[in-house]
């Protein structure tokens, strides 16, 4: 089976360096594997995804030299325009009672249809909605208030099998709790829409920053529970801010004021100097990367972006 990798982000702001990290990685790891690109954009959040954003991601990466096989603008691949299929998967969920109403305000609160990155608490403690006899939801249901969904958590320790970190092992009831899949405006969930999203469009290979290697347990999960197989993941460093004048200014840098600075090859030597990649960070294009390029190479830690 040929690999198939993607490019995943979210269009509520512009790139920056450490978004450029992570698309180079899962390009590259795809490249080199002969797979094909995919490219998915998660607009699932009405209220913070703008189109000026997508359309710059998209513009970014081609500046940088990387492409994609199919995708956005591609309405099939725009988190916004999946609801039906979302939904369909949602009624297997319903019907086999892995999920039930919430009408919590925390379930309110929780933003749910963007990725959960560090410092977002995200456990979930348990509510009585979790509890509530059928009697009971059927009335709260007829009442009117529309509810959030949430799934109740596998209670189970699954180990995904990470391609950098290794084997990472989480059981998702006791470390998080049940977990949001369609918020109570009707938005599904970011865990729900990525999984069905990965699935349906065979993507074999998820690579993003480690700070998403929490959700891929549940991830996995959804995928099987739904049918399908789970992608083998592979995790990224994460780029952090060094401690000089310069690395703050370049790692806070939005990739639309360094695109007017530095040239794309510029910017992808430093980006592979800076992970483990090249010795050197001489330019290069991102095209020259992919015959050496090996996860062995790449840094586990997180990296600091350092002084010139
Ligand atoms: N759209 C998510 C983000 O930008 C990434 C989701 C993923 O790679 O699974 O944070």
């Amino acid at each position: 089976m040929s690999a198939v990798g993607r490019f995943a982000p979210s269009p509520s702001g512009y790139m920056h360096l450490g978004n450029l990290l992570a698309m180079l990685l899962a390009w590259l790891d795809c490249r080199a594997l002969g797979g094909e690109m995919v490219f998915r954009m998660e607009d699932l959040d009405p209220a913070r995804s703008k189109r000026v954003y997508a359309e710059a991601m998209a513009d970014d990466l081609r500046w940088l030299g990387l492409d994609w096989d199919r995708g956005w603008p591609d309405p099939d691949y725009a988190q916004s325009k999946r609801g039906a299929v979302y939904d369909t998967y949602f009624q297997q969920l319903k019907d086999r009672e892995l999920v039930y109403p919430c009408w919590c305000t925390r379930s309110e609160r929780l933003a749910a249809a963007s990725a959960p990155h560090p410092g977002e608490k995200e456990h979930d403690s348990g509510c009585r909605c979790a509890r509530l006899s059928r009697d009971e939801r059927e009335v709260l249901l007829r009442g009117g208030k529309p509810p959030a969904w949430k799934l109740r958590s596998p209670d189970a320790a699954i180990t995904v099998n990470d391609g950098h970190y290794g084997a990472f092992t989480q059981n998702p009831a006791r470390e998080l709790g049940d977990f949001i899949v369609r918020r109570a405006d009707g938005v599904f969930a970011y865990q729900l829409a990525v999984s069905v999203d990965d699935m349906l469009m065979g993507v074999t290979r998820v690579v993003r920053g480690r700070d998403l290697l929490s959700s891929a347990p549940r991830q996995k999960w959804l995928i099987e529970t739904l049918g399908g197989t789970a992608p083998d993941y592979c995790h990224c460093p994460l780029l952090t801010g060094g401690a000089g004048k310069l690395s703050k200014r370049l790692g806070s840098l939005s990739t639309q004021v360094l695109r007017q600075e530095y040239r794309p090859e510029e910017v992808v030597g430093r980006l592979a100097h800076l992970c483990g990649l090249a010795d050197s960070d001489a330019p290069v294009a991102a095209r020259d990367l992919i015959p050496g390029f090996s996860w062995e190479k790449i840094a586990k830690g997180d990296v600091p972006l350092h002084e010139e």
